[in-house]
């Protein structure tokens, strides 16, 4: 009897499975090494998680060191050095005025978080009717009730559950050519509307699983100075753009810009274990006062610990310079697919690289052969993109990059 295929639900999939599952055994640096014997380059990095790698023993160590002091205690009325620890090094981390840390589970909850925060904000601000949020369509904030409302209306799952999800304000997605017009769409609805919005959500520079669309630098700018225009707040969800992965080490470094809540997640820990957090500055915590959220895992002093531990490797590493000479190789092997008669577009930005078809990808077939080149991948309806984790190497990463453009070459014929 196979149980996972029978038994187990697996993300976005039904019972029995459609689509095979690959059995990992063990993993170390950029390989999974399947039951079955295969060793495979991992080009997901665990969905932007793996930054360092699998199996790092500096992460190793830490985790093993703290579980042998306490591995969870309850956050209420209760605190610990690994979180203290861990909200110095963010405050340090994260742009100017971020300074106050909400330790959530998962991305999707920091994300509910954050719509809270904002919403209790303007309560108590007295201004009862600011409680819905915009956001540009195209966008992907987690699979909660609050993050749904805000994901892309049509890729979302938005029409599985219209009746029950709230309606929020969505606007003109920005791309990598259309600011001035996706400004004016914005500036349009929040003069509209801006007495019943909290705040504007979205992912700073790249935005990821709603369809991997990178824009420009000054739409975040404007957007800003729109929100501060408007009175509305800016909460930037840099869930998968954090820690490096665009070049900068947030996305909205790449603008300059403060946000007024910022969701982080995914790299938080190295991508060893489960942990987020929605962070915050003081008029935002001033005035929400008490926050009425508290999960029963708060602050995990183990997810603490490998978050700590994962911080410490990216700043003592050359991050920068290693994530850009990933860039370079990407657009050097990607780049020239863009000629493809199959090819709609090919993106690339950081350590992130999108190669984007005219017809949907059979995810079976598409993995099956990306397995037989030793890469692992999850092709996504029109897209094939990897972000590998930054300790690949140059060799590996060219293993990836030449299974992608087997899989262009394949679609021709
Ligand atoms: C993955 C992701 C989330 C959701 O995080 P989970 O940990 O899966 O709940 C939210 N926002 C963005 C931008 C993400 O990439």
């Amino acid at each position: 009897m196979n149980i996972d295929e029978n038994h187990i639900w697996h993300p976005y999939a039904n019972i029995p499975n459609k689509v095979p599952t690959y059995h990992v055994e063990s993993a170390e640096g950029v390989y999974l090494n399947f039951k079955n014997g295969a060793r495979i380059i991992d080009g997901m990095s665990s969905w932007w998680c793996m930054i360092h790698g699998y199996n790092n023993s500096y992460i190793n160590d830490a985790v093993k060191s703290q579980i042998d002091k306490v591995s969870h205690v309850m956050f209420g009325g209760l605190t610990h050095q690994p979180a203290i620890d861990l909200c110095e090094k963010l405050i340090n981390l994260t742009p100017k005025g971020l300074d106050k840390v909400f330790f959530a589970d998962s991305g999707s909850v920091s994300v509910e978080v954050s719509l809270k925060m904002a919403i209790q904000y303007w309560q108590n601000k007295g201004q009862k009717e600011k409680s819905y949020f915009v956001t540009p369509r195209g966008g992907y904030h987690g699979d909660t009730f609050g993050a749904m409302s805000v994901c892309d209306p049509n890729k979302g799952m938005h029409h599985l559950f219209s009746e029950v999800l709230p309606k929020h304000y969505f606007v003109n997605q920005p791309k990598h050519d259309n600011t001035d017009e996706a400004l004016s769409d914005l500036e349009s609805r929040l003069s509209k509307s801006h007495k019943k919005i909290a705040a504007m959500i979205l992912e700073p520079i790249v935005q990821g699983a709603g369809g991997m669309n990178i824009y420009e630098m000054d739409y975040l700018k404007g957007a800003r100075a729109l929100c501060d225009k408007y009175n509305v707040l800016m909460i930037v969800d840099e869930i998968a753009t954090g820690f490096g992965r665009t070049g900068e080490l947030f996305g909205c470094n790449h603008a300059n810009i403060e946000p007024d809540i910022m969701c982080i997640g995914k790299a938080l820990t190295g991508g060893y274990m489960t942990m987020a957090a929605a962070i915050t500055n003081q008029k935002v915590s001033e005035t929400v006062g008490v926050l009425m959220h508290g999960p029963t895992f708060m602050a995990n002093p183990l997810a603490c610990s490998a978050a700590i531990a994962s911080i410490d490797l990216l700043v003592e590493s050359n991050w920068k310079k290693r994530v850009s000479e990933i860039e370079t190789i990407l657009r050097d092997q990607l780049m020239p697919l863009q000629s493809h008669q199959s090819i709609f577009d090919v993106r690339v930005l950081g350590a992130i690289g999108v190669v984007e078809f005219n017809e949907e990808l059979d995810m079976k077939k598409t993995q099956e052969k990306l397995i037989e080149s030793g890469v692992w991948l999850r092709p996504y309806g029109r897209l094939l993109y990897t972000m590998p984790p930054f300790v690949i190497s140059d060799n590996e990463l060219l293993v990836i990059t030449q299974a992608m453009a087997e899989i262009v070459d394949d679609s021709i014929k």
